[in-house]
């Protein structure tokens, strides 16, 4: 028995199904999952002193690759002055002035401990701004666990085969309207249908928890136009994207200003830190100068402000995320060349820093319907042979891949030739 299966044994006697994230126990792929010790650059090392180029990253926020000296020095500088104050700090100041040079749209920010608190509260924001109760989401994106989000999401919730979680009163999710990503036709009928009732769209830019699906042309600018045109709050999950497709996240790369965004894990910097952003005018109606109650008590946690500012100020080199994108490039454009080598049909998507890769036949695949089509059982025994030649990939088939600053051309290479390796025994 490996260490890592003994550790799994023993977690599930103490922690349900033995993780605390449900994507972390391989149910996407089966198996055992490994059980981490220490990750560096672009690598993971498990219990049992295996080595993995790894594409999860945290699940994003490693943009700059694990355990990176300077973000560790500002964490260690931090430490010295204590854990947390409970009170405001300067470096909260800095924090917010950051994030509102790097992302125009945001003209105030507030900072919450995780991306499920950024878009449960960007929600209840919109809903107390525009004083109307349904909201907009689409099949296939994840937005954190918060009841009236989990309604037809992806990510866990899609890779369980629960995107419709029990436990959430069909009166709480009633409110949610739920339409096909990538498709306007629909969002225009829904808010024909409710015209003034829909207090906001939430979306993923890029979605990244139905696998890696790029927004169609002409998809973000059409919500835009349709929330101006119903007073509706756009609101952009940016979570995922925030810093990684572009250092303005998605809507730099496409060029669309939201009314709200919802950013998280990449802000800390691998530390528990999202935040929610946005127009002043929306932003001031939260406590306390507003009537949306709002509250954190580890909010803007100056050790996880230390972790974020020096992330932000690494990922702002330039010609960092071009970097980010032709990696992405490299490895789609890999996998494809290798797979119709072996015969294996297989398309990928790539923007900036996120990719994915789908068992179809398909040329290309911008719908949820067509990611949930895909050969999952050729995607497990893939992720197995891939972690047989140590590249540890994300363990579900809904999920995007992350690169990193650390994924150098001889992680990307070795990386390739695993997968050209994998290929012909699928
Ligand atoms: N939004 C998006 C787009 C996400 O990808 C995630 C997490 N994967 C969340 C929200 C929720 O963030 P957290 O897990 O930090 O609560």
């Amino acid at each position: 028995m490996t260490i890592s299966q003994d550790l799994f044994n023993r977690a599930q006697t103490s922690i349900p199904g033995g993780v605390n994230s449900p994507v972390r126990a391989f149910n996407g792929v089966g198996g055992t999952p490994l059980f981490i010790t220490k990750a560096e650059g672009a690598f993971t090392f498990d219990a049992d002193g295996n080595r993995y180029i790894d594409y999860v990253g945290s699940w994003g926020p490693m943009i700059m690759g694990h355990n990176h000296p300077a973000i560790k020095q500002a964490v260690h500088e931090a430490v010295e002055n204590g854990l947390s104050y409970g009170a405001p700090t300067e470096a909260e100041i800095l924090m917010a002035e950051k994030v509102k040079e790097l992302v125009p749209s945001i003209e105030k920010v507030r900072m919450v401990s995780s991306g499920t608190e950024a878009t449960m509260s960007a929600i209840r924001l919109a809903r107390g701004f525009t004083n109307r109760d349904k909201i907009l989401k689409f099949e296939g994106c994840y937005h954190g666990h918060a009841d009236s989000l989990l309604v037809k999401a992806g990510s866990g919730a899609l890779t369980m085969g629960v995107p419709n979680s029990p436990g959430i009163p069909e009166d709480f999710a009633k409110h949610t309207l739920t339409v096909s990503f990538n498709n306007l036709d629909e969002v225009k009928a829904i808010f024909e249908k409710y015209a003034d009732e829909i207090a906001c769209v939430i979306v993923e830019p890029v979605a990244g928890n139905m696998n890696c699906i790029p927004p169609v042309e002409g998809f973000l600018e059409g919500l835009r136009a349709v929330c101006d045109e119903y007073k509706s709050v756009l609101i952009f999950d940016e979570v995922m994207t925030g810093f990684r497709v572009a250092l303005g996240g998605a809507q730099a790369y496409y060029n669309i200003k939201p009314d709200l965004t919802c950013l998280g894990k990449v802000i800390g910097g691998g530390m528990p830190v999202g935040a929610f952003g946005g127009k002043t005018e929306i932003m001031d109606y939260i406590a306390p100068v507003g009537p949306v109650y709002q509250a954190g008590t580890l909010s803007g946690n100056p050790i996880a402000m230390a972790a974020g500012l020096k992330s932000l100020e690494l990922l702002s080199e330039p010609g960092l995320h071009d970097k980010l994108e032709a990696i992405s490039k490299a490895i789609c454009e890999g996998f494809e060349a290798g797979a119709k080598k072996a015969g294996i049909p297989l398309t990928t998507n790539y923007a900036g820093g996120m990719y994915g890769f789908f068992f179809t036949d398909a040329e290309k695949v911008t719908t949820y319907q067509q990611a949930t089509e895909c050969d999952l059982e050729r995607f497990k025994r893939f992720f197995h042979l891939m972690l047989e030649e140590g590249v540890y990939l994300a363990p579900s088939a809904f999920e995007a891949g992350f690169v990193c600053a650390a994924h150098t051309e001889q992680e990307v290479k070795a990386t390739i030739e695993a997968a050209e390796r994998a290929f012909a025994k699928l």
